[in-house]
């Protein structure tokens, strides 16, 4: 039987990635119900022409005369801006892959969630920000949400089903970035391509450089506690530079249950591409004489003090995680961008929760008070951002 498959953030590197395993199954195992982007339009159109979505929808409106141009006369549908996308994760496919990174995906993960149907989850960002409430929705619509982290994918494996109340902790593994084994010193100087160069996954920007700051775990922890109904201390995290055991669960009577692998996100997409069965892939195989040793070490949280804030942001509640979210994505985009230091990204994550008594404390009873939340710490991060960067201009223009 054919499964209808959207993907919203084709675009990106785990939306290639799923679209590279539909492209090797066979013939008519999954038609593309929607297709979405945010501004790379040449790309998304060539998506469309090659994989023929129902609906193909990009984020940003200026673009679309890209779009409009490259898909005419091929009789494919198409829209621009968010109601677009939104149309596109409201449509009735059996699968859906979220993976739009950061909080903008939290609008279009929940309307595919609402549909009652399966969710890959990449967008570990959406449930940092909403947890409870997205896990809420998927109870109310009997949507089936699947891992797709690899850690969490890991995790939901070697569960097998177990209950809550037998698993004593469950460990995520981090490669521990590019910046593993450097000083502060190195770290402070640190450039966006020393930063994006990761050892061992390829992975968008965003991304590579949370897992530099190791913000990433602290996410991916927040992430398991919500998908794992476990509290954080249940929630371990290890660095293993090798990256092939991702996760690990121990169980009461003392055993521990890997998942194994290359560092390759085609095998727990390909986990939840082909739930509840399991489907064939071009990954290369673990040559476990060839890798000799795996090893394993405890994070350091003087160089990696993320972990920590995550933590401390889950366990404050209420706004804390969403502050955590926004002023991280604010952080990290002006670090790309040049306009702040590498080691500025936590300071900034941390001055932000410090000072985000103005941002709604209480509980986040439904998504709009989690737009605002996210809305006013944006703001706030944005602020302590320009502070910064003049700071280090002036200590500049000084020396
Ligand atoms: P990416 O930057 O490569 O791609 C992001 C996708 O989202 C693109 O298609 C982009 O067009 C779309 N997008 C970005 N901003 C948008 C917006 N404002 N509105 C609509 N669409 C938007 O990112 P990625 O590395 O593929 O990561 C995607 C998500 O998956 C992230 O949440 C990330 O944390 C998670 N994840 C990624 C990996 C990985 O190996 N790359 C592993 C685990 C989890
Ligand atoms: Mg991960």
């Amino acid at each position: 039987m054919t499964r209808s498959v959207s993907i919203l953030g084709a675009t990106g590197s785990v939306g290639l990635a799923t679209l590279d395993l539909i492209a090797a199954a066979p013939a008519g195992q999954y038609a593309v119900t929607a297709l979405t982007a945010n501004t790379r339009a040449a790309e998304l159109a060539e998506l469309a022409l090659r994989f023929r979505p129902r609906f193909t929808a990009l984020s940003d409106p200026r673009q679309a005369h890209v779009l409009e141009a490259a898909l005419a006369g091929s009789g494919l549908q198409w829209g621009a801006g968010a109601s677009a996308v939104a149309e596109a994760a409201s449509m009735d496919a059996d699968w859906t892959m979220a993976a739009i990174v950061g909080a903008a995906g939290l609008a279009p993960t929940l309307a595919a969630v609402k549909r009652g149907k399966v969710v890959a989850l990449a967008n570990k960002e959406a449930l940092v920000c909403a947890g409870p409430l997205f896990m809420e929705s998927a109870r109310l619509s009997g949507a089936t949400i699947l891992p797709v982290d690899s850690e969490h994918n890991a995790i939901f494996q070697a569960l097998g089903g177990s209950d809550a109340a037998s698993v004593r902790r469950i460990i995520l593994t981090a490669s521990g970035g590019p910046f593993r084994n450097s000083s502060l010193e190195t770290m402070a100087r640190a450039s966006v391509r020393d930063a994006v160069a990761h050892p061992v996954w390829s992975m968008g920007a965003k991304i590579s450089v949370d897992s530099a700051t190791m913000m990433n775990k602290g996410l991916e922890v927040i992430e398991a506690c919500h998908l794992f109904a476990l509290p954080p201390e249940k929630v371990d995290v290890i660095v293993h530079p090798e990256s092939i055991v991702h996760g690990l669960v121990e169980h009461q009577d003392g055993g521990l249950l890997a998942q194994m692998g290359t560092p390759d996100m085609r095998t727990p997409i390909a986990h939840a591409l082909g739930w509840p069965d399991r489907m064939e892939t071009r990954v290369s195989r673990l040559d476990l004489p060839a890798l000799g040793t795996l090893t394993f070490e405890a994070p350091d949280p003087q160089r990696f003090p993320a972990l920590d804030l995550a933590r401390a942001a889950f366990r404050e509640g209420g706004a804390s995680p969403v502050i955590l979210n926004a002023a991280n994505e604010i952080a990290v985009d002006a670090f790309l961008n040049g306009h702040v230091g590498f080691l500025d990204i936590a300071a900034i994550v941390a001055d932000s929760l410090e000072q985000g008594e103005g941002v709604a404390r209480g509980s986040l009873t439904d998504f709009d008070t989690v737009y605002a939340a996210d809305a006013a710490a944006r703001e706030l991060a944005v602020s302590l951002v320009k502070a910064r960067a003049r700071r280090s201009a002036s200590l500049a223009q000084g020396a």
